[in-house]
């Protein structure tokens, strides 16, 4: 471990609270190429895996690139497609739309959410609201962010978005004051999970949903890519889980699963082609290629048909909070 970075060991698992880990595997900075070595370990009770020792909270935000513009980008709009998901008067949709919303969510990075409640939906991790909550507000949501980047949370607001700075574990807004919370690829990210999904809990009113998407431990691209794997993102991703684990988190926190699957996106691909082409010339490439993940769409629906195996790249749940 380089000097300077402030560490942490976590003793007991976030988890179960056993305090029994086994070594797994020892990762380098594939994003920022740092001199660090991160050691992956395993609970033994529960089968969590997790990074420790790990950065503390405050030191965490080292380890993220700043790349937020300066200017605000001017509003995502809703597509067609968004309207027949998410508007509040959108018809229950016919068979058609039905496949066709199908294959859309599937190589969407989001999964927009059928009209609930009053629409209020809060979105944590919320980057400076584009496309998500943009499209979301476009189509008559009241929408609410949580995000670290105070940038981001300026650009957001400016945009009509209520966001405020801050993580996952705090808890920001009141008590079942949501319908719908959502957090794409935030959960990894987290200093604890358990507290993240408590806090969850308590702001979705009942009958409120959760929508989440987490990389899987459990991928066929985990096992084919190695070290390579997109989401070996060691110190920003501090954990990883498989269907077993995401769902005691979800269960022990209250809530109900009402759709666990996995999907394969094209950002993973692109991802792991980056990290492998870095390591073998050299290059240190860091952003993520449009280009390459547009050309792959319609080759990743259909090597994504590994998801009906449970072995897609990506975890993605609805949970909810019971009535
Ligand atoms: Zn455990």
């Amino acid at each position: 471990m380089s000097a300077g970075v402030a560490l942490e060991r976590l003793e007991a698992c976030d988890l179960c609270g056993d305090r029994s880990f086994q070594p797994r595997k020892e990762w380098k900075d594939l994003l920022l190429f740092g001199p660090e070595r991160w050691r992956l370990v395993e609970c033994e009770t529960c089968r969590l895996n997790f990074i420790n020792p790990r950065p503390t909270r405050s030191a965490i935000p080292t380890f993220y690139p700043d790349d937020y513009p300066a200017h605000v980008a001017p509003a995502t709009q809703p597509k067609s497609w968004h309207r027949v998901a998410s508007a509040k008067d959108a018809p229950a949709p016919g068979l058609w739309n039905r496949l066709r919303l199908h294959f859309r969510q599937d190589i969407s990075w989001y999964r927009f959410p059928r009209w609930h409640g009053d629409g209020r939906v809060l979105d944590i991790g919320c980057g400076s609201g584009g496309r998500y909550l943009d499209v979301l507000k476009g189509l008559g949501w009241t929408t609410y962010g949580v995000e670290p980047s105070q940038q981001a949370v300026t650009h957001a607001t400016a945009k009509g978005h209520h966001a405020v700075v801050g993580s996952a574990e705090e808890q920001h807004f009141d008590d079942e004051s949501m319908d719908v919370v959502t957090m794409w690829h935030v959960l990894e990210h987290t200093h604890s999970p358990r507290k993240a999904l408590e806090s969850c809990f308590r702001t979705l009113r009942p009958g409120g949903q959760l929508s989440l998407c987490v990389p899987n431990w459990n991928s066929s691209q985990a096992a084919i890519f190695g070290r390579y794997w997109w989401s070996c993102d060691a110190p920003r991703h501090l954990f990883q889980f498989t269907k077993q684990t995401l769902t005691r988190y979800l269960e022990d926190a209250g809530f109900r699963i009402r759709m666990i699957r996995t999907r394969t996106g094209a950002t993973s691909w692109q991802r792991a082609y980056r990290g492998i082409a870095n390591d073998l010339l050299g290059t240190r490439w860091q952003k993520d290629s449009k280009f390459l993940i547009t050309v792959s769409d319609g080759l990743v629906a259909v090597l994504s048909a590994v998801r009906f195996f449970g072995v897609g790249a990506e975890l993605r749940v609805i949970a909810e909070r019971p009535a």
